[in-house]
């Protein structure tokens, strides 16, 4: 016998579909099983989607849940550190702040998220501590895979490379690094640090690389190859790599076919005022391209509000993504291939799995992106919020 039917939605794809679970769990929605349903939710032709991924977020930076602080400008990176400290050092508790920043992009229906948290010698473990408590509070609810991030460098910040290794002991999942030559003035230096901690400690890599043109064509070309090397393909991933989108079309061809022969994922939140990966090219070349929201209203930027489909559309609007099959592109960098690169077990609409999705009042999945439709509702294991916030519009049987 099924628990709870969800009857008369659609797919992604616009097409008539039904979930059936049992156990909190989907379970087949052939005919006969669904007519003994003990309780059927009508969801009125609304769209049906997985809960959002945030590939890549920042929730020891954000001011959500704190005062409005308006951006200072800065003319270098070392000098934007330097006010973000400031600023910080103002600014409510890091724990709460980041619980108020994941309550935010929960209600918008994020079920999982990839957090970057600063550890290196300016910041120690505090951050990490901070953001592990806000996590711990939402077990079950948001599943927050943390990346130990060198905000201020590895090789250029003594200290930093043994503390990285103490923040996976202490829970944190994926060995982060940051521009190695531009930055940190080293590359061999800095790769060697993080794919060693990750060679010890099996742990995933995420590297932020923010470095121009050939430059930042060449640490890719150098992240690809160690990756090879060791066995780690499906295990690194490469954050922003705007390099992508500053280099001739050949030559991101050749590092497309690179990344993808060596399992390096590529994460981009389509930023406002910089060239940014060309998508479609990566992934026809098979390299999995995800998305996340990184700086939400911080000392770095005074944008975003952790609402995946809002980047979706920020990717896809960027992108010049107008067809639907292209939109829907930008749908699963923010859901399907985010959980591939978080190895998220138990995720999507399909027998077997967790019985957590997405009510979206929208016709298909394209339109949901192209609008960022509001009226959402999170049904988690089969069960609709308790706060009676059921599905908008929508008939219940019993
Ligand atoms: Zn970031």
């Amino acid at each position: 016998m099924i628990d709870r039917l969800f009857d008369n939605a659609v797919d992604i794809h616009g097409s008539p579909t039904r979930l059936a679970v049992q156990d909190g769990r989907f379970v087949d929605a052939d005919p006969a099983a669904c007519a003994t349903a003990r309780e059927t939710v009508d969801l009125g032709g609304r769209l049906v989607l997985p809960g959002f991924i945030d590939g890549h977020i920042h929730l020891d930076k954000s001011f959500v849940g704190d005062a409005w602080r308006p951006h200072v400008p800065a003319d270098t990176l070392r000098g934007r550190l330097a006010a973000e400290k400031k600023l910080i050092a103002q600014a409510r508790p890091m724990a709460e702040r980041a619980d108020a920043l994941i309550a935010q992009a929960a209600a918008f229906g994020t079920i999982a998220m990839r957090c970057h948290v600063d550890v290196d010698a300016t910041t120690g473990l505090s951050h990490l501590h901070a953001v592990t408590e806000a996590r711990d509070k939402w077990r079950g609810l948001v599943d927050i895979e943390i990346v130990a991030f060198p905000q201020a460098g590895v090789m250029s910040c003594p200290g930093s490379a043994d503390l990285l290794d103490a923040a996976m002991q202490e829970g944190a999942q994926v060995v982060g690094g940051i521009d190695p030559t531009t930055f940190d003035g080293d590359a061999d230096g800095q790769l060697d640090v993080v794919f060693g901690i990750a060679g010890k400690r099996d742990a995933k890599i995420d590297i932020h690389l923010h470095e121009p043109g050939l430059q930042g064509i060449e640490q890719l070309l150098r992240i690809a190859a160690r990756t090879r090397a060791l066995g780690m393909a499906g295990r690194v991933a490469v954050s922003h790599a705007y390099a992508l989108g500053e280099v001739p079309p050949d030559v991101a061809g050749r590092t497309a076919a690179a990344l993808a022969e060596a399992g390096v994922a590529i994460m981009t939140n389509a930023p406002g005022d910089r060239p940014f990966p060309p998508v479609l090219r990566l992934r026809r070349a098979g390299v999995r391209v995800f998305a996340g929201n990184d700086n939400i209203r911080d000392a770095w930027w005074p944008y975003g509000n952790g609402d995946m489909l809002q980047r979706a559309n920020l990717v896809g609007y960027r992108s010049g993504f107008y067809t639907d099959d292209d939109l829907l592109v930008a749908l699963d960098m923010a859901t399907e291939a985010g959980a591939a690169v978080l190895g998220k077990r138990d995720y999507g609409l399909r027998a077997g799995n967790e019985a957590t999705f997405l009510v979206i009042d929208a016709p298909n999945g394209a339109a949901a992106v192209a609008g960022v439709p509001g009226n959402r509702t999170l049904v988690r294991k089969g069960e609709l919020p308790r706060d009676g916030a059921a599905v908008p519009g929508a008939g219940r049987t019993a």
